[in-house]
């Protein structure tokens, strides 16, 4: 080989693959440690435990359903509107997570 960008150990560089999708970073500068701005996030999101896209159908049983009227955040006539029963859910876990900040 002769690229001295393709050893990494050798010319002691930063890694020269994403950290999050393992993407040859070949080109970027130097220290780049992402392949985009993507990748950035996403590592990021992945280090502080940020959890994504929790589909409504997994979380929301007869139970929560329920509770959610019960606090007002679902209207009862709105209970088979899968959009409303997100947005309600959501509405509750900001609550929640607010009144624990
Ligand atoms: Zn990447």
């Amino acid at each position: 080989m002769t690229d001295p960008l393709a050893d990494p150990e050798r010319n002691n560089l930063a890694p020269l693959a994403c950290q999050y999708c393992n993407t040859s970073l070949q080109g970027k500068r130097r220290y780049a440690k992402f392949c985009s701005v993507n990748c950035r996030v996403n590592s990021h999101r992945q280090d502080v435990g940020r959890v994504e896209a929790i589909t409504a159908q997994a979380l929301i049983d007869g139970p929560m359903r329920n509770a959610l009227i019960e606090t007002g955040d679902l209207n009862p006539q709105d209970e088979h509107d899968a959009e409303k029963l997100r947005e309600a859910f959501t509405s509750m876990c900001r609550q929640f997570a607010k009144k624990y900040a």
